[in-house]
């Protein structure tokens, strides 16, 4: 008998209700008592959606942040909120925003103003978790309240509850040691808590308890293996039964380590670590469990049922009853169900699988091998059936893009000329002053732009009205540039909802669903679009809207565009490609867009690469294969062009040192980057490095509505002029202004046009 088990659902709800009911919360329109309660539905509805299985997470349920719930039950507060009163959940709250629940008792109270905890991405997913902080005196002490009540809830319900919980090394290895401490040192102060944790849900009955090392998937030192060694052998007393599950990679090196480890039972990514399955075996001792995550937790499709069986069942016929199944990770990177989707295009539809198909796979499969695939015969030919039409679909595979693809040749990578030639050339055209001034690309998404494109999209304004507005709209922010004296203009993106929608919604070889939404941070959601077959553009995508532009004004009008590895590294893609290969067609596909615009006489384009940084792998061995392939698309997509031609991308975050070299090599004629929040130092690595195009370093922080100073921007920009050449310098705000009001907006920049023009005057 095959156990098979769940390591997490997604929690926002299928029609995001933990998002709304947060947000109303938060804004003071509803009780923390109505919160409490569809919390507590939500965790009924989705043990009631898995009770197929034989353990139910319990735990994986969270207000915000799984981290920073672990963080409250470890009783490891950041010193700059502890000693709060009131209501343990707003303090939750302070925490994760800087701010309590509703507006009016945050402003009244004495603990309004704290800094919300800093958020990073969890391994190699889109989630963001809140940062713990640590110092060599943090202490730690054990608070049960929240997972006791949600496992005393369950088993209410009667689930098979598995709590999940996130292991001691994996909880001190992302966390950040405020004080430069030596974040192991804390190990031994923390292991006793965990060792309290695990008595007492065993007190509650609990047999199996989930901790989670995905930090086992990743390079670590010899110091971290033996913190390994220490935690479970420290752990190994306590009378539950450990699950320590890994995901998002294979274990490689620490293959070895993981399975001696004195627990009950190990899970592994079978989809992202499906090497390491059979040298395990031979390691794995006779007594432990051995869970397979065969279901891929991070993607849309539907699994291959009859492939995992031929590879399942001779390790069925030599585990027994020790082989469990389960998806590969948590469900939280997936939407919950493919049901309420009544737009997706039905053959698309057929090879998609939610979180809930995803459960129903891993219940056919648990029959097929405790009773034979005859037992559900049905399902697996209906399966295989799907399988075949997606891997035979005109749909996904064309041809022409595929040659398209495999004709790619360097030369279509490189510029006509270096950089050094082509700025003379570029300059004579555009004729700018020094430290010349632009801005990333948006301007407000009012509501009113909103609104006219909801209207449109439900059919209730014409194609002709929702052009007209737009133009309109675009109309506003080039007058609106050109008052300021800004030299470098852009349309302002009102037609865009969103950087990477707008142009998959216009390129062949992708879906959209309704319902996809995936938990971002806190209550923010995000709807990746669906990269289901071969990319091409069947038409220009922006040519007009900017050439309505540029017919605005005799300033330069820079054409923008989202590049090809943020197109790729924000939506959820083929499982039946590589990605590199994905994102090669995605190239080609801008790139014709980007001589479209060339050829339209735009004279500047810009070419997002905002995720870029976060497609690294999770080892670092991998880092520069997929630099070379990020790199090679994106210099396919934007080189091109003519040497008069100038060529930006950006790119808002901050750190680059590790991805220098690759940005040096995509060869951009300029950059604009993120760098308002670090006072400049972060262009020591661009002078290291000897970065030799243009740069324009962020000068004020979009995310707030705080007005930069004149003096500050000059400030800023003298510090950039110690690290590059002010020939070289360009100036703008970190990132685009679609989230700002106007009346933001206008004193912002205009202060940024002063400061150059102040600039100018004493170079
Ligand atoms: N051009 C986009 C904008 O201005 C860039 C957004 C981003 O980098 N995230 O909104
Ligand atoms: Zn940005």
């Amino acid at each position: 008998m095959t156990t098979i088990h769940n390591l997490g659902f997604p929690r926002i709800g299928a029609q995001r209700e933990l998002k709304f009911a947060l947000e109303s919360y938060w804004r003071g329109e509803s009780s923390l008592d109505a919160l409490q309660q569809l919390g507590a539905q939500l965790r009924q509805r989705h043990w009631e959606n898995q009770k197929g299985l034989d353990l139910v997470p319990v735990g994986d349920f969270s207000f915000y942040d799984q981290v920073l719930d672990m963080g409250f039950t470890l009783g490891h507060l950041p010193e700059r909120v502890r000693g709060f009163q009131g209501d343990a959940l707003d303090n939750y709250f302070r925490v994760a925003r800087g701010r309590s629940a509703p507006v009016s008792e945050a402003s009244s109270t004495c603990c309004g103003g704290v800094a919300a905890g800093e958020m990073t991405k969890w391994f190699d997913t889109n989630y963001h978790y809140i940062v713990p902080e640590f110092t060599a005196t943090t202490p730690f002490q054990l608070d049960t309240s929240r997972l006791l009540a949600q496992l005393a809830e369950a088993q209410a319900q009667g689930v098979q509850a598995k709590p999940v919980i996130i292991g001691p090394v994996t909880y001190l290895a992302i966390g950040k040691a405020k004080d430069g401490c030596d974040k192991l040192a804390l190990l031994p102060r923390l292991l006793p808590v965990y060792a309290e944790l695990l008595e007492t849900l065993a007190a509650q009955g609990v047999e199996w308890v989930q901790v989670d090392e995905p930090i086992l998937v990743t390079e670590l030192d010899a110091d971290w293996q033996h913190a390994f060694n220490t935690a479970y052998h420290q752990l190994k007393s306590c009378r539950v039964k450990l699950l320590l599950a890994t995901y998002f990679g294979p274990l490689q090196e620490n293959l070895y380590l993981a399975a001696h480890l004195p627990v009950a039972g190990l899970h592994l990514d079978a989809v992202n670590g499906r090497d390491d399955i059979v040298p395990l075996l031979n390691l794995l001792p006779a007594h432990k469990v051995l869970s397979l995550g065969v279901i891929n937790g991070r993607n849309i499709w539907k699994t291959d049922l009859n492939a995992v069986l031929d590879w399942l069942e001779p390790l069925a016929q030599r585990l027994g009853s020790r082989l469990w199944l389960a998806p590969s990770c948590s469900l939280l990177h997936v939407p919950v169900d493919l049901a309420n989707e009544q737009k997706l295009d039905t053959e698309v539809r057929s090879w998609l699988a939610f979180a809930l198909q995803k459960l129903d796979e891993l219940q056919l499969l648990a029959t097929a091998l405790r009773d034979g695939r005859h037992a559900v015969k049905d399902a697996l030919a209906a399966n295989q059936a799907d399988m075949l039409a997606r891997r035979t679909s005109a749909r996904v595979h064309n041809r022409a893009v595929q040659s398209a693809v495999a004709r790619i040749s360097q030369h279509m990578g490189l510029r006509e000329s270096c950089y050094a030639q082509r700025a003379p050339k570029q300059a004579a055209l555009l004729q700018l002053p020094l430290y010349p001034t632009t801005t990333i690309g948006s301007f407000p998404q009012t509501a009113a732009i909103r609104h006219t494109r909801s209207e449109f999209k439900a059919g209730r304004c014409t194609t002709e009205a929702y052009k007209a507005a737009m133009q309109a709209e675009i109309a506003r922010s080039v007058h609106e540039q050109e008052a300021l004296g800004l030299d470098v203009l852009v349309h302002g993106e009102a037609e865009r909802n969103d950087m990477v929608e707008y142009f998959g919604e216009q390129l062949e070889g992708y879906a959209f669903s309704q319902f996809g939404w995936v938990q971002s941070y806190g209550s923010r959601c995000v709807k990746p679009p669906i990269l289901f077959g071969d990319i091409y553009r069947p038409h220009p995508m922006t040519v007009e809207w900017i050439g309505y532009a540029q017919s605005l004004t005799t300033k330069p009008m820079k054409g923008m565009l989202t590049g090809p590895v943020t197109m790729l590294n924000w939506s959820f893609v083929r499982d039946d490609q590589p990605r590199s290969e994905s994102c090669k067609q995605l190239a080609l596909a801008i790139r014709q867009e980007v001589l479209d615009l060339e050829a339209a006489g735009v004279q500047i384009i810009q070419i997002d690469e905002a995720a870029l940084r976060e497609g690294l792998p999770l080892r670092q061995s991998l880092w520069q294969e997929y630099l070379n392939w990020a790199v090679e698309s994106f210099r396919i997509t934007a080189n091109g062009v003519r040497d008069e031609t100038q060529i930006h991308t950006h790119m808002c975050y901050s750190e680059f040192n590790d991805i220098i070299a690759a940005i040096a090599a995509m060869d951009a004629d300029v950059i604009t980057i993120e760098t308002s929040r670090s006072d400049m130092e972060l262009l020591e690595v661009f002078k290291h490095f000897n970065y030799p195009n243009e740069i324009g370093p962020g000068v004020y922080d979009i995310h707030t509505p705080n007005i930069p100073t004149q003096e500050h921007i000059i400030h800023l920009m003298r510090k950039a002029a110690e690290h590059i050449p002010a020939q070289r310098l360009w100036i703008n705000p970190d990132c685009g202004l679609k989230t700002r009001q106007w009346a933001e907006v206008i004193p912002a920049l205009s202060n940024m046009v002063a400061a150059a023009k102040t600039l100018r005057a004493v170079t």
